[in-house]
């Protein structure tokens, strides 16, 4: 790696990963290639009984790819990074590595809804066992683990419910029972928390939405501090052959570069709508980190170098109300995905929870009022001006 970890985090997100770069080109350039030709025989033979380095075939390795493994690696202090077609991908790479027939996993209820719904619905059939907790709530945690638990997954804070789980109590617990423990981080970033830093084994992203930020790609990392655990996921990544692809590399290394900036001011959007709607008085509740009403508020001010910028809200009226409010709304857009530069909202029960159960959903705090809002970087006097007028409509 070119500039060390003494750099702050901004200089980072545009300095850091490894690339070699003969022609001294000021951005990575985009490997667009399927296969490297090897300088003879026994340079390919030596490639692949790994006694030299050197790319083979872009499902493998690929130089564009390697430049955002290390520079994602290198921002949440792991030393390996390891890309993923989709988040999703990165989910099931790490289950397929570290979970065998008879084994079991605790799980935050409040998780992405395919992430659970893959577990339930489609690893269950190959003997893998899941209980789905609150893992903000330690003696939940507790209680579920089993002879057989393999693995601690968390996601903090949770898709959609904002609740949030202490990851050192978490690490302790799942070391104590020789358990990985397993962190989602996509809400956050590593520019707002670095799980690996508080104990975690693997942690992983959806780079779709704060990593990249601008809502054109679809890419997932996996990232970890053990050499053997990583070697693992790597070579489980290949074997399924979710790998990414160069050019969606390139765009996501292109997004990180303003990952900070875009941060700052979302989250600083965040707090002033949070505090906006809890005033209003036709909203029931609203879970955001940065509010002193939300319950874990004094853990995520440790925990986070910032709140981030997604916010779930339940109107007084439900989710007749919350519906004409996602139809009104004109500058933020009805959709899901988050982390955007753009302000999205949805609604996580008939949307991205669908699939879950409604008992699931229930038992989560997934109520069918709740609204997910995405806060993006626009000015935030017209957010607040765009929800009013949706708001006047109910
Ligand atoms: C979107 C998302 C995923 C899945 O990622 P894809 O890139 O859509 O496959 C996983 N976890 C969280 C928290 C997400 O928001």
């Amino acid at each position: 790696m070119k500039h060390s970890k003494k750099l702050g985090i901004n200089s980072r997100l545009i300095h850091s990963g490894e690339f070699e770069n003969p022609l001294g080109s000021a951005t990575v350039p985009i490997y667009q290639t399927s296969t490297f030709i090897f300088e003879s025989a026994d340079h390919g033979a030596k490639c692949f009984s790994g006694e030299e380095d050197g790319y083979i075939y872009t499902r493998i390795g690929n130089p564009t790819i390697h430049a955002l493994e290390t520079l994602v690696a290198d921002l949440e202090t792991g030393t390996q990074g390891i890309a993923t077609s989709s988040g999703m991908a990165a989910v099931n790479t790490i289950y397929m590595a570290l979970l065998s027939k008879g084994d079991h996993i605790v799980s935050s209820a409040a998780v992405y809804g395919p992430s659970r719904v893959v577990m339930e619905q489609h690893w269950s059939r190959f003997g893998v066992e899941s209980t789905y907790v609150n893992t903000a709530n330690l003696d939940e945690v507790k209680a579920a683990i089993k002879p057989n638990t393999k693995m601690l997954y968390v996601e903090t804070p949770a898709n959609p419910t904002m609740d949030i789980t202490d990851l050192v109590e978490c690490a302790k617990l799942a070391h104590e029972h020789k358990m990985v423990l397993v962190v989602d981080n996509t809400f956050s970033s590593p520019y707002l928390q670095r799980p690996l830093e508080l104990g975690a084994d693997v942690v992983f992203h959806s780079m779709t939405k704060f990593l990249n930020g601008h809502a054109d790609i679809v890419a997932g990392m996996i990232v970890t501090k053990d050499d053997a655990l990583g070697k693992k996921l790597r070579s489980m990544m290949v074997t399924l052959g979710c790998n990414m692809d160069p050019h969606q590399a390139y765009m996501v290394i292109r997004g990180i570069k303003t990952l900070g900036i875009r941060i700052d001011r979302s989250q600083g959007n965040a707090m002033e709508i949070a505090a906006y709607l809890e005033n209003h008085p036709k909203v029931a509740w609203v879970k955001y980190p940065g509010l002193k009403s939300h319950p874990q508020h004094e853990l995520a001010t440790r925990q986070m170098d910032g709140f981030g910028s997604m916010i779930s809200f339940e109107l007084k009226g439900g989710l007749k109300a919350g519906k004409i409010l996602m139809d009104n709304v004109k500058v933020a857009i009805l959709a899901v995905s988050l982390g955007g530069v753009e302000t999205l909202i949805q609604h996580p029960a008939s949307m991205t929870h669908s699939k879950v159960s409604a008992e699931a959903k229930a038992k989560a705090g997934i109520t069918d009022g709740l609204v997910r809002y995405s806060v993006g970087i626009e000015d935030v006097e017209d957010l607040i001006s765009d929800l009013e007028q949706g708001l006047d409509l109910v």
